[in-house]
């Protein structure tokens, strides 16, 4: 990975924007905000932008409340005039959603540092490696390839809640010796592994549990019990006052059921739907995704729709989902 010639592009540029994608993960919060760190001890103008609100369960990341939600009357020109754009966990400009405009439009050097596959041509200098299990990574192996800044608790809490959560807790197949050495290296600066995983996963609204009660009773078999659906509606979401940010990681358990290959969950939007890819083994559901305008990685992808509703596309991506049954191990 060519960090240097990230570092360059950081020391010849005053002005920065960082982003990440809509309805933004840990990875993304934490990546964006460990790279603010970064910028500021090297006294850099930066502005952390997002589509999307910050999810409350990731609010004790953002202690200053430095991540501004993007409005275009205030943000804009800053976007067109800054000297670089850096977007973090996310390889399709469309997931810029409504900062997509004037990202495109910016004159600004773009730097995406990500590591799903198949990135769309958007860039002007691209940091991506797949094989490791967050964007948070990356931020780390740049540090400590470039010594551009030293590691502190700030950054490190950051990058530990971005790998915790992208490698499911040190549980998915990225979670190598090198993940763990760089746990050990963030909990000597000071993290607090329990600390971090009660503030993402245990400090839940009870709404969000109902939910998740309601959603698992939604949960219906297909193919022999190899597919597991999960469906989310509007009405659900009403009734136990949650968000879109509250569903994260409920389509997980369609893959905690015996013998189940893939997952699939429907969330209904206020407008559009979007659908949660899971897969087990070597069936790739950034496959099945892109079908249906979406991607992401082998075994969790996504997609966002917009012309059609849950009962219409369902049956279609079950019918697809199928043909990639054959291709575990
Ligand atoms: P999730 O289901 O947790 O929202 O997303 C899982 C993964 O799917 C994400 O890490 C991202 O790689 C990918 N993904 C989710 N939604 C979209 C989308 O609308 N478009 C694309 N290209 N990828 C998505
Ligand atoms: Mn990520």
């Amino acid at each position: 990975m060519d960090f240097p010639l990230l570092k360059s592009i950081i020391s010849q540029n005053k002005s920065f924007i960082i982003t990440s994608h809509v309805n933004p993960d840990a990875d993304a919060i934490g990546s964006e905000l460990a790279l603010y760190f970064i910028l500021k001890k090297l006294n850099k103008e930066v502005r952390v932008i997002n589509h999307s609100q910050t999810p409350s369960f990731l609010s004790f990341l953002d202690t200053n409340n430095v991540i501004e939600k993007f409005d275009a009357e205030k943000h804009e020109e800053m976007i067109l005039r800054a000297d670089g754009i850096i977007v973090l966990d996310l390889n399709q400009s469309n997931r810029l959603v409504s900062m997509e405009k004037s990202f495109c439009e910016s004159k600004a050097i773009k730097v995406c540092i990500d590591h799903h596959q198949d990135p769309g041509d958007f860039a002007d200098h691209y940091f991506i490696d797949t094989n490791v299990s967050a964007t948070g990574e990356l931020i780390y192996d740049f540090v400590e390839m470039t010594n551009i800044v030293e590691f502190d608790y700030d950054i490190a809490l950051q990058i530990y809640a971005a790998i915790m959560t992208d490698t499911g807790s040190f549980k998915y197949d990225r979670t190598t010796p090198k993940v763990h050495h760089i746990a050990a290296h963030l909990l000597e600066l000071g993290v607090n592994p329990t600390y971090v995983f009660d503030r993402i996963y245990d400090q839940a609204k009870f709404g969000k549990i109902k939910l998740l009660g309601s959603s698992l009773t939604s949960i219906e078999l297909f193919r022999s019990g190899q597919i597991a659906v999960m469906v989310i509606t509007q009405k659900m979401l009403q009734e136990t006052e949650t968000l879109e940010a509250d569903i994260d990681g409920f389509v997980n358990f369609c893959l905690a059921i015996e013998n189940v290959k893939i997952g699939l969950l429907f969330i209904e939007l206020k407008n559009g739907l979007k659908i949660s890819l899971r897969s087990k083994g070597k069936i790739p559901v950034n496959k099945l995704a892109a079908e249906f305008g979406g991607g992401g990685h082998i075994n969790a992808a996504g997609t966002r729709l917009f012309d059609t509703s849950i009962n219409d596309i369902k049956s279609k991506v079950i019918k697809s989902a199928e043909k990639y049954l054959s291709e575990e191990n």
